[in-house]
């Protein structure tokens, strides 16, 4: 059977799809996770669209009322 390619960012805070080489899907998101604290709770930067408006979709819709 073939592995699954949808695999996710391993940043806890991106929601990017990654290659199956690759936990990240950016070297942004490789410095945040190897540095956790340094911004935690913010929102990704990694700098894709998609990730970004599924952080401002979670601004107008918080996960916890
Ligand atoms: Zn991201
Ligand atoms: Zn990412």
């Amino acid at each position: 059977m073939n592995a699954p390619i949808d695999e996710r960012c391993a940043h806890p805070a991106c929601n990017c799809q990654t290659r199956v080489d690759d936990p990240y899907c950016s070297d942004y998101c490789r410095r945040m996770t190897e540095r956790p604290g340094a911004h935690a709770g913010a929102p990704c930067e990694c700098g894709h669209e998609a990730c970004h408006q599924q952080h401002a979709h979670e601004r107008r819709h918080p996960p916890q009322a």
